[in-house]
Formats: structure tokens, sequence, C-alpha cells
């Protein structure tokens, strides 16, 4: 299929994406700015925007452009890709790049102009509430207040500074999120130094791969911390097909038992659940980046067809062939639908 070609839109199913990224151009200014400062000793933030922020090869010119447009440009995009909907998340590494209050601030913003963006186009998008870590109680209030808004869940791009929602001192968001009902979205961000070194040498720190091995441990670390049984009604998603967990999950479970019974670590603590279940139970995966039917339907398999979605990660990687090839997977069109259309709409209560 030659690429100008449209996909049309399907009568069988809705095509809900829903990693789909977005960032106000000032933010991205933010960027670029605190790149050129040096000021900021993060190799995993120079790395990603420093390509991405001022880069003027066609691809990040194209990613930036993308980004910061919510209206003709991605509207016409998603008719082109035959996607209806979108649920829209500030780009990593959102506002968690910046000081405590700067970032409340931005977050603020760029949460009423995602408003702002969906009243304009109400049914093409809904939002994904863009919070700080760095102040945890305050986070807290912005949820509520997005939760007002009509906001779907909540937008965590993986580590702050080094530091992981695994520590107390975060959960106030998840006590928050689990109160009011919304799924947090835990996404990629660059590893932080002390683990990005060995892949940033050779150039796999990431989307390639560092992405996934740094949030698959953040997921872990959440799951091995006893999050899900202090919040046993928290739900959270993690995408590009779950960041490999769905395959470790034999090892994990093995392991994880016979490292808690032989007292190994004194941070590893009992669980009331396996490793596995947890994902069964309380993460939901998409595709975003990943359209891969094998891989899919391995996750459908082990973690439950109504735990896996569709999610196309516009605008970072915008190609309208993998909406042709989810249509086109060995797969009942009742089992495509529940893809494309009916978790989203459970999940993100559509
Ligand atoms: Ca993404």
């Amino acid at each position: 299929m030659a690429d100008q070609d449209l996909i049309p839109f399907s009568d069988k199913y809705k095509r809900i994406a829903t990693e789909e990224a977005w960032a106000p151009e000032e933010l991205l200014k933010m960027y670029a700015d605190l790149y050129n400062s040096k000021t900021y000793d993060d190799p995993g933030f120079d790395s990603l925007w420093g390509f991405y922020g001022s880069s003027m090869e066609p691809r990040p010119a194209t990613v930036r452009r993308k980004l910061a447009d919510l209206d003709d440009e991605r509207i016409a995009d998603m008719d082109a890709a035959g996607i209806d909907f979108a649920i829209l998340s500030l780009t990593s590494p959102g506002v968690q790049v910046f000081d405590r209050d700067t970032a409340v601030t931005l977050a603020r913003d760029s949460n009423d102009m995602l408003k702002e963006a969906i009243d304009r186009h109400p049914d093409r998008y809904a939002g994904l509430c863009a919070i700080a870590p760095q102040a945890p109680e305050l986070a807290a209030l912005e949820l509520e207040r997005c939760k007002n808004l009509g906001f779907r869940g909540i937008i965590n791009n993986s580590h702050t500074f080094g530091e992981y929602l695994s520590d107390p001192k975060f959960w106030p968001i998840f006590e928050a999120a689990e109160a009011m009902d919304m799924p947090i979205y835990l996404h990629p961000t660059t590893p932080p130094k002390n683990m990005i070194e060995p892949m940033l040498e050779v150039g796999l720190d990431g989307a390639i791969f560092g992405f996934g091995a740094e949030t698959g441990m953040h997921m872990l670390r959440i799951i091995t911390a006893g999050v899900f049984d202090r919040f046993p009604k928290l739900q959270m998603i993690i995408g590009h097909m779950g960041e490999a967990l769905p395959y470790w999950m034999y090892r994990l479970d093995f392991m994880h038992n016979a490292q808690v019974s032989s007292h190994r670590y004194e941070t590893l603590k009992p669980l009331q659940k396996k490793v596995s279940d947890y994902l069964k139970e309380h993460v939901t995966i998409t595709s975003s980046g990943m359209a891969w039917e094998p891989a899919i339907k391995f996750a459908q398999q082990q973690i439950g067809l109504d735990r896996v979605m569709y999610a196309m990660d516009y605008p970072y990687q915008y190609v309208k062939q993998e909406v042709t090839d989810m249509d086109n997977m060995d797969m009942s069109d009742e089992h495509k639908k529940m893809f494309y259309q009916d978790v989203a709409t459970k999940v993100f209560k559509l």
C-alpha cells in the first residue's frame, strides 16, 4: 500500500488509539532551553531532547510539529489511518525534569490546554491528566481537578530524577488514583543516570530498548513494593506490549518466590499474590510501537483478552500500515473489536 493511500474507517469496530503524545510548543522550547543550559545533569534527557528538541533532520522536525498540533494535522493523520479516537497524553518526560513549582504549574497549564483541544474535538479525543510527582500531595489535587474536567486517567513518564513510584513518598498519587477510579499510564522515559551508560554508549538507551527495560523495571518495583496490596482497586497501563513483562512472568513468579522465601533481600517482601497475578488483575497492556501479531496474541492468552488494547504511539511511530496489519490479524472480529475498542472503552470509561 502506498503511503498516501487512506485507510478507511471500519464498520466493525471503532479504532481507539490509547498512547498518543502531544506537547505544547512552550514545553518543547523549555526542553530545548534546559538541554542548551547544560544545568540538568541527565544523559538520558540530553540524548532524547538533544535530538528531538533541536535536530533539523526530517524525523525529529516532523515529530516536533506533530506533537504540538492538536487540530488540523493530527485529525488529518487520524483520518488517513482510520483512527476514530485518540487518548492523548503529555509526551515524555512530561513535567518531570523541572523543579517542583515549575512542574506543578506546567502540569496544570498543559492539562488546561488539552482540555480546550478535547472541547474542540470531543468526538475524536480524550485525555490523560499530567501530574508533577515532584509534589505528590498537589498531584492528588490536580488529579481531582482533572477528573472534574473529564480526563480519563493519569500519565506518568516513568522515573522522576531517578526516583520511582515504588517509594512510599509517591503513594498519595496511588491513593488519589484509586479513590477517583482513574488508571495510571506508566509511560517510558530515558533511564536515569545510574542505569543508562552501557545503553547510551551503543545507542540503545531510547525506544529501541532502554525505554522498555527501565519502564518494565519500574512496573516491577511497583508490584514488588506491595502497591497493589495496599491499593487493591488501583489499575495501571503499560505500553509496548507490556514492556516485555508478559514474556517474563514464569521466571518472575519462580524467582520472586525463591528470593522472598530465602530472605535474600530485606527489601523484597512477601506479597499477597504471585507477580503475574498483579499483571493479570491490575495492568492493561497496549500495543504502542509494537504492532506485532504474535506478541499481541501471547499477551491476550497470558494476561487476558480484556487486558490488551491498541495504541499507535503517534507521532513517534506514525505508521499507517500498522493499522492494516492489525486489521489483518488472524483473529475473530469479536476479539479485534475488544483489542481496538472494547478494552479501551472499559479502561477509560469512554
Ligand atoms: Ca509513546
